[in-house]
């Protein structure tokens, strides 16, 4: 049943092409020979005879073949592709790249030249684990981002046209002709939009593969929501977000039945939408294959207890790597209550003002305003206000940059040399912001009394079983710790310490 490596079994694809099996959605397409249409695994459409079906590792590798992408089950809809490790990090690395729109400046050069591969060798790369170069895998995001915008918003077709990528209305025109043979007007008047959406708001169905912990991605994040930056209530995670020179926000929410989370953006400047939705979707871990992961999580006795309980569960991302270690920091030696205080404040007294409706008030503060920011002034030891000053000039200055990282190991090494940032720091940025699925924090206090261990060493040894996913195990060792410490059976609250209390040990850390 491994599809990891990417070369198909048919025999599993027909299985689940002829089952509409959605755990297999998004990992491989079906082309229907006698249509020319490529599907899902899931498609409606009644069932094509297998001699007149072909199954490819991608949508790029399906289009690179001839095929068209179905307008039933909208092959743009389908949950990304799974991270695989163990096959090709330069693959998962590239695609990531691409994600944030890298192949948009440099072309294929510029992304070998990053990923500190050969173009040639990409390509070859790119071919045998995706069936399709990398430029076709570019292009065929940006077709499936512009399906999205058509059939989604109610952007006019020029704008449609610059948020995909395009950039001329006549080349969007003609791309969209050439593939689906409609106009976009056309292909628009096909869906019915039933609400008529503001201007400047856009609403998105994000698929992901079923299940899904919600409950548990908003138990994580609602007591570390940063006041005024982000507010969980009623089941909708939103927050205030701030990208090329617009402010604006977004919300998100479950939709259950449609294996979707529902996306609702506010921003003024359609350019961003991708980035946004790209961004949306790796901060709730959209992509994940939870059913293949637990696999070998539930080789452990300690995590199949958890696993049934929690079943879906993701390692929630963020939406800004700054913001995200800059918080982690504020979280060292105090409780999540405690950090959650001082972000507060600290978004309170130097982060910039923000009038949306619902609660939204600011925006967190740039890199360049906290680089000269009096951070003790809102109760920060020093040696805490010194590092996220550190921090902060690194990033404002380009020296360090959360963008567009290639390799995480040497990104962290680089974030380790910032006094007061260690590995346990680094390892949760790796996990929350890097989407490293096999970070793993093993300095964790939380972590270490959930598995009654002394040390860090003896975690790691333990740990090791769970590769390549520590940092769901972590997850699920997290959340046991809290619904231990909530039902008083195991308490947490003996690593709680005083706000200003700054003697730094190294390895006392719980989740912030
Ligand atoms: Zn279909």
């Amino acid at each position: 049943m491994m599809m990891g490596n990417m070369e198909l079994d048919w025999q599993v694809c027909s299985r689940a092409r002829l089952s509409r099996d959605a755990r297999f959605d998004g990992k491989f397409f079906i082309g229907v020979v006698t249509s020319r249409v490529y599907c899902r695994s899931i498609c409606p459409a009644p069932t094509a005879k297998e001699k007149n079906v072909r199954y490819y590792p991608s949508a790029a590798a399906a289009a690179e073949a001839g095929f068209r992408p179905c307008l039933r089950c909208r092959p743009e809809c389908s949950p990304g592709t799974p991270a695989w490790l163990g096959t090709s990090n330069t693959v998962s690395r590239a695609l990531r790249l691409i994600d944030e729109s890298a192949l948009d400046d440099g072309g294929i050069e510029g992304l070998a030249e990053r990923l500190g591969v050969g173009s040639r060798h990409l390509r070859r790369l790119f071919l045998r684990h995706l069936g399709a170069t990398p430029s076709a895998v570019a292009h065929t995001r940006r077709l499936h981002f512009a399906k999205k915008l058509i059939d989604e918003t109610t952007l006019p077709m020029n704008e449609v046209a610059l948020a995909s990528g395009f950039g001329c209305v006549r080349r969007f025109n003609a791309a969209i002709r050439k593939v689906y043979h409609r106009t976009p007007t056309h292909i628009r008047r096909l869906v019915r939009q039933k609400v008529v959406q503001p201007e400047n708001q856009y609403l998105f169905r994000l698929r992901f593969r079923s299940p899904y912990d919600w409950q548990g991605m908003l138990a994580f994040l609602a007591p570390r929501a940063t006041p005024g930056v982000e507010a969980v209530e009623n089941g909708v995670y939103r927050r205030s977000i701030s990208l090329n020179g617009s402010d604006g926000y977004f919300e998100v929410a479950l939709d259950q039945n449609d294996s979707a989370l529902v996306a609702r953006v506010q921003f003024g400047d359609p350019r961003s939408l991708f980035f946004i939705t790209e961004r949306i979707r790796a901060m709730f871990d959209l992509n994940a294959d939870w059913v293949t992961i637990v696999r070998a999580l539930r080789t452990d006795p300690v995590l199949v207890g958890p696993v049934e309980a929690r079943r879906g569960l993701r390692v929630p991302g963020c939406w800004n790597g700054f913001e995200l270690t800059t918080r982690a920091i504020l979280g060292q030696q105090v409780t999540v209550k405690g950090a959650t205080v001082l972000a507060g404040r600290l978004v309170n007294t130097f982060g910039r003002r923000f009038s949306a409706a619902n609660g939204l008030t600011h925006l967190f503060p740039e890199p360049e305003v906290l680089a000269k920011a009096k951070l003790t002034s809102i109760g920060l030891p020093r040696a805490r206000a010194e590092t996220i000053q550190t921090l902060a000039r690194a990033v404002s200055s380009g020296e360090l940059s959360f963008d567009r990282i290639v390799d995480s190991e040497e990104f962290l090494t680089q974030l380790t040399q910032i006094s007061g940032i260690g590995k346990w720091t680094a390892q949760y940025v790796a996990m929350r912001a890097l989407r490293e699925p096999d970070a793993f924090p093993s300095g964790d206090l939380g972590l270490l009394r959930a598995l009654n261990l002394k040390n860090s060493r003896d975690l790691e040894q333990r740990a090791d079983a769970w590769r390549p996913w520590r940092a769901y195990a972590a997850m699920y060792l997290w959340h046991t710790a809290t619904e231990h410490a909530a039902h008083g059976s195991r308490p947490l609250s003996s690593t709680k310490m005083s706000l200003t209390r700054s003697t730094s040990q190294p390895g006392v850390s719980v989740a912030v």
